[in-house]
């Protein structure tokens, strides 16, 4: 599955892995940004000032430099390999804007949902630089960063109840596999990057290209996936345990019901997100 090219914020271009559509099969995820460019002119604009509540958003930056700013008071640079996960809870404002002229600015931004009781908590930031992010060296080259989650006896940069995400940043050099055990009933969804080509197994296996997203099976008596590099590839390999909640979306604002929505509006615009 490819995405679809878009830009958000002041003209940044993206593609969007993760779309609305998808939300409801790969619950908790509501959304999966990829940004990738050389161009100074695709990403100069960068996120200027903007409102969130009612869920997590989790930037992995991979390559440039990105300056964070919020209504908490919290200031954080994002470097290449560092990951900012951020809870909006009941509300943020916050900024993201590049922190270099020109060279590439490349990374993810996934919003993760919050369970309807833990939607209003208060917003919370986490900046964690590279060398907190542990790493996972296998045979044949194969490293795995566990950003969030545990792997292979590894326990993440992050760890968040409920909806247990569990992020790998796989490094699959061509020709060699990777196993990841998934909870049974966890949704699951593999992108790959980095050029390469990936045959993805969970029930049953496809070949997957560079760019391309795949979702992996959700049946009971699947509890893992099988990555199989055709070329050196990189994979970004996201599960987690569904909220099965009902989900309103309004842009930045994400909760359980039109109220809800009409609430997060009214709130921002007299200004109480920023408190
Ligand atoms: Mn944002």
């Amino acid at each position: 599955m490819r995405g679809q090219p878009t830009s958000d914020g002041d003209g940044v271009k993206l593609t969007r892995v993760l779309t609305q559509p998808l939300q409801k099969r790969l619950d908790p995820f509501l959304m999966l940004d990829a940004f990738g460019s050389d161009a100074a002119s695709d990403y100069i604009g960068g996120f200027p000032s903007h409102p969130h509540r009612g869920f997590e958003t989790v930037t992995i930056m991979l390559e440039g430099r990105m300056r964070h700013k919020d209504s908490v008071g919290n200031v954080g640079l994002l470097e290449p390999g560092s990951v900012q996960w951020m809870t909006a809870g009941r509300g943020i404002i916050h900024s993201e804007m590049p922190e270099q002229q020109e060279g590439r600015m490349a990374g993810f931004q996934l919003w993760v949902n919050l369970a309807a009781k833990d939607k209003m908590q208060p917003p919370a930031y986490r900046d964690v630089p590279p060398a907190d992010v542990p790493v996972v060296r296998l045979d044949g080259g194969v490293q795995v960063r566990v950003i969030a989650g545990t792997a292979l006896g590894v326990t993440g940069a992050v760890t968040r109840p409920t909806t247990e995400p569990l992020v790998l940043d796989i490094v699959l050099p061509a020709g060699q596999s990777f196993d990841a055990l998934l909870p049974a009933g966890h949704n699951a969804f593999a992108y790959v990057y980095g050029g390469g080509v990936v045959t993805i197994g969970a029930g049953s296996s496809s070949r997957v290209e560079s760019e391309r997203m795949a979702i992996l099976k959700n049946d009971a008596d699947v509890d893992g996936v099988r990555l199989i590099a055709e070329t050196d590839a990189r994979v970004l390999l996201v599960a987690g345990a569904p909220l099965n909640e009902p989900i309103a979306q309004h842009g930045p604002f994400v909760m359980n019901s039109t109220a809800e929505i009409h609430q997060a509006v009214a709130d921002f615009q007299r200004g109480a997100l920023a408190a």
